[in-house]
């Protein structure tokens, strides 16, 4: 259960998280063991997170940072981001994480539109990326170097080791702002959403029954916390349910995971389709099932988990892998295949208790109706009113109404419904490209490759890929002179991943003569689309010619 702060005095995460253990018989448990690429081993205890996350708290306090300011992090997986996320939940901060390999522009847009005023980053990031962006970004004030010192910046170990380990966390009312996720859309830069202390009763209540952590087990999220699971469920919900989790602070390698998963004794594990998908790559024979007798519990998140990964889990592991949904804004998982309940491979399962889902359509004048019909495809839509739903798309309210409906949030998301009410996830309603596991807004590469002056138009969509899912490929209209060679190709994706980052960058460039677009002037990634995999077209009244 949770407890709320001492005398009434509402709800804090980072107290539900890390105080009230560490007052208990907890503080002496693990709450994270960090395991770096050569197998050196960092652990810290409940008592020992409480501590440091304090010292950041009232570091933070000594900088002038008030509740409600923007406290940023942008680091691979190491202690000082986890010990950041919870100092500055504690301080009343709102915590947005940042994907450490973004590139300096992505890094530019989020920082800028979250205005952000402290952030926790690393040297190398520092030097390669954020410094250069800092006179555009005047508003923030104070850079916490984890791992370095450099002029203008405060040193971690400083900034800590002058600050006291005691923080009383001040009254939090549970609508108060707490996390601000930035997430892709099709059309305009990413949006921040923002989400309350409130909803850690949803990671309390999704904790419990859908990963069923219970007291003992060994975690292990795969999601770095640059995204919303690593966030909410690699780092939130484990502390708030007591229990001890593992952090893999290296790169992807499916022989080390594979070993992870059995030398340390995993017990529940939360991944995603497409770390399933390299790992069901391994030799049959490299993964013996004996290896895996702690594991009790396996989940998946992120995109859809195809009925040959279930059977994989089954074969493999001897497991059946729990497909889970949710988004940015629902804060928490809302549909899911829950222990005990028959998985159907290929369904994401059921809405959770006290989430209820419902297939909708639009009708006259852009009003939504519930489709009553098994079977029949309509967007996933989702009763208001959960208590980890976000509160706000930051600085765009109009964007924010524009998501609910009829007393109904809509997630973009096109699903059918069977006969059972299992749900079955069909598709985006829009253009956004889901590359192994992550979010891309094509609108942020277009944008980018606009401003290259070979450029004259740029159109960005999802390539079906095998391994990842979708891939990100561009197609380009050079300005006249300019030559369609593969020199140019090389430089446009050597230009992107410098600028936007490895992880959203185009893989492939085809150059075309024009790009179709539609009268009001936007890109119509539906027919670039048809074109790349010759699917149909669709309608294409509204094209511009
Ligand atoms: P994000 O906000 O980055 O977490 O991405 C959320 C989106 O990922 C959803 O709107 C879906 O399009 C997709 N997604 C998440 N979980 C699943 C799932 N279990 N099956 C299919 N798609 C999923």
């Amino acid at each position: 259960m949770l407890s709320g702060l001492p005398g009434g005095a509402g709800v804090n995460i980072a107290h539900e998280a890390v105080d009230r253990h560490a007052a208990g018989p907890l503080q002496h448990r693990t709450a994270f063991r960090w395991i770096g690429e050569s197998g050196d081993v960092q652990e810290l205890t409940y008592g020992r997170l409480a501590a440091l996350t304090s010292r950041f708290a009232n570091g933070l306090a000594a900088l002038g940072i008030e509740r409600g300011d923007r406290v940023f992090a942008c680091a691979d997986r190491i202690p000082e981001l986890y010990i950041a996320a919870i100092g500055a939940l504690k301080h009343g901060a709102v915590f947005c994480p940042l994907f450490s390999a973004f590139g300096p522009e992505p890094l530019y847009q989020r920082l800028e539109r979250g205005d952000a005023r402290a952030l926790l980053t690393t040297g190398r990031i520092y030097r390669r990326k954020i410094a250069p962006l800092l006179p555009r970004l005047p508003r923030l004030q104070h850079v916490i170097l984890a791992d370095a010192a450099a002029e203008g910046t405060i040193a971690y170990p400083r900034f800590l080791d002058a600050a006291p380990d005691v923080y009383t966390i001040a009254p939090t009312d549970p609508e108060d702002p707490a996390l601000l996720h930035f997430t892709s859309g099709t059309s305009g830069m990413p949006k921040g959403a923002l989400h309350v202390h409130g909803a850690v009763v949803a990671h309390y209540a999704t904790g419990a029954h859908v990963l069923d952590l219970r007291d003992g087990d060994l975690f292990w999220c795969t999601a770095d916390p640059g995204w919303v699971t690593g966030t909410i469920y690699g780092l939130i919900t484990p502390l708030v349910m007591g229990v001890t989790s593992i952090i893999d602070a290296g790169p992807f390698d499916a022989v080390r995971w594979m070993r992870l998963l059995s030398e340390q004794g995993v017990t529940v594990w939360y991944t995603s389709p497409s770390a399933i998908r390299r790992l069901m790559r391994l030799p049959p024979g490299a993964v013996r099932k004996e290896d895996f007798r702690r594991l009790r519990h396996i989940l998946s998140v992120g995109e859809p988990l195809p009925p040959d990964a279930v059977a994989w889990g089954r074969e493999v592991l001897d497991r059946t892998i729990h497909d889970t949904w949710w988004q940015t804004e629902t804060g928490a998982i809302m549909v899911a295949n829950v222990p005990g309940r028959p998985v159907r491979p290929g369904s994401m399962g059921m809405p959770i208790p006290g989430v209820t889902a419902t297939v909708l359509q639009e009708g006259e004048a852009g009003a939504v109706g519930v489709v009553q019909d098994p079977e029949t495809a309509g967007e996933l839509g989702l009763a208001v009113g959960w208590p980890s739903m976000f509160r706000a798309y930051l600085g765009e309210p109009e964007r924010y109404e524009r998501c609910f409906s009829g007393g109904w949030y809509r997630s973009g998301d096109l699903v059918r419904r069977d006969a059972d009410g299992y749900f079955w996830f069909v598709g985006r309603k829009d253009d956004i490209i889901k590359t192994s596991g992550q979010m891309v807004g094509p609108f942020e590469v277009e944008r980018l490759l606009l401003s290259h002056p070979s450029v004259a138009d740029a159109g960005v969509i999802g390539k079906p890929d095998a391994m990842l899912g979708e891939s990100v490929k561009a197609f380009v209209v050079l300005k006249s002179g300019i030559r369609p060679d593969d020199e140019s190709r090389r430089e446009l994706i050597a230009f992107s991943r410098k600028n936007l980052g490895a992880a959203i960058a185009p893989r492939e460039i085809e150059f075309i003569s024009s790009i179709p677009r539609n009268r009001a002037g936007k890109v119509m990634r539906r027919l670039l689309k048809a074109r790349e995999t010759g699917g149909a077209a669709g309608d294409t009244s509204t094209l511009a010619e």
